[in-house]
This record gives C-alpha cells, structure tokens and sequence, in this order.
C-alpha cells in the first residue's frame, strides 16, 4: 500500500508524511531527499549543475544505495548512500536548495530515482511525498493527497526553520524553485485528478495528518 503527499516547498508535506506514517506504522520516504543527497554529490564531486553531460556521466559511475533508518520516535525514515557516503543535513543548505530544482529537471536522473523509488515500495507499506507521486510515481494508488498552503505562510515557515533567514528573500528562491519543478517538461508538480487536496494554511500539521488518515481509512474500507 502506497500513501502518495504531493504539494510544493513548506506545504506542510514533511510533517504530515511523517505523522501518517507514524500512525500507520508504514515506511516514510522523502523523495525530495533523494533529488537532494545527488545534487549534493555533484556539488562534492566538484561538477556545475547545469553541465547535464558531466551529472549524466556522475549518475553512471556513482553507487547509489537507499536504506531504511529508524528515527528517535522509531519511524523507519529512508537513507541516502552516495558511494557509502550519507550526507545528513549537508542536504538542506543553500548551496544544495539553489541547485536541486536544476538537476531533478534532467529526464535521466527522474527515471533513475523513480525506479529507485518504486523497488522501496517491495519493502513494505510506504507513505511517499514529493513532487510527482501520485502522477507519475505511483499514479495507481487510491491514496493522494496534495497539501498546499499561500506563498506568504510558505515563507513563513520555510524562513523559521533556517532561523535567520529573511521571509522575504526566502520566499523570493522558493517561488524560483516552485517555477522551476511547475514548468519542467517531465513529471512537473501538478495535481493529480483523482488526489484529495488540503490547503494546510491555517491548520496545524497534527489536524492536517488526521483529515489524511480518515480520508484514508474511508478509503480503504470502500475498496474491501
Ligand atoms: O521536497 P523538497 O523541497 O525537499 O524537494 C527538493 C527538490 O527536489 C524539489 O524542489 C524538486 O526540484 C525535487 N523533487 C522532485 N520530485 C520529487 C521530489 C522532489 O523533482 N518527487
């Protein structure tokens, strides 16, 4: 069973994927992790992001592994090896943030993470977030939702978590970013037909996961 949560930057996606799972005892995987922890690898090995033959040349020679990662709360999080190398919150600076929305544009490197991303759900149960899920993913699963929150509590919350950081200037580089992964020509962020959307501006992330997790239920028991 797949749980697919799509939405743009500080939708409230993290958060919510993660109490879903926590509730469902399901695997959590942040696919946006994944597009990250290889951007930082090019940026390590040195390459420049838009250089699409070097990235392409990187994604053959690398050795990319995912795993599954208790956290303190016991959610069982997925893990990002790039030639053995985890590369933790390296994964949320500025540096990799400018340049992910460029390399996870690159047709290759999609269909390698959404091959990677569709042998995790042989592991078990997953509630799976990101851009493209429950379009191109995992466009099967009964189970979508797209959360969505205005620009300005985006900002918001996206400049308290980088405590410091202006709301102004960081909600300047996620509105680039969200231009970037809406206009791509493959899999763009968009909603899915038959996804559940939730706009979670004025709601707290545990009432958000609990409007996902009837939604859920009610759908689980109509299909039996
Ligand atoms: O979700 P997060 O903000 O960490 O995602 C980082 C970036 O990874 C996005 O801006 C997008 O460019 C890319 N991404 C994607 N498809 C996904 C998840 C993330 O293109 N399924």
């Amino acid at each position: 069973m797949v749980v697919a949560v799509d939405g743009p930057a500080a939708s409230g996606k993290s958060t919510v994927s993660r109490l879903v799972a926590e509730a469902l005892n399901f695997l959590h995987v942040d696919t946006g992790s994944m597009y990250r922890a290889f951007t930082w690898k090019v940026l390590d090995a040195g390459l420049d992001p838009k250089d699409t033959a070097a990235v392409l040349d990187l994604m053959k020679r690398v050795r990319f592994e995912c795993d599954f990662v208790p956290n303190a709360q016991g959610l069982r999080q997925v893990r990002n090896l790039f030639d053995g190398v985890d590369p933790g919150p390296a994964i949320r600076t500025p540096r990799v943030e400018q340049s992910v929305s460029v390399i996870a544009a690159i047709p290759p490197v999609r269909e390698w993470m959404v091959a990677r991303q569709r042998e995790l759900a042989k592991q078990g149960d997953l509630v799976v977030e990101g851009r493209d899920i429950g379009t191109v993913v995992f466009p099967g699963t009964p189970f979508k939702f797209y959360l969505d929150a205005s620009p300005e509590i985006r900002a918001q919350r996206r400049a308290a978590d980088q405590s410091g950081a202006g709301v102004r200037e960081v909600g300047q580089a996620m509105a680039e970013r969200d231009r970037r992964d809406s206009s791509r020509a493959v899999a763009p962020l968009k909603v899915a037909d038959d996804a559940v959307r939730i706009d979670t501006s004025d709601h707290e992330a545990q009432g958000v996961a609990d409007v996902v997790l009837k939604h859920i239920r009610s759908r689980y028991l109509a299909r039996k």
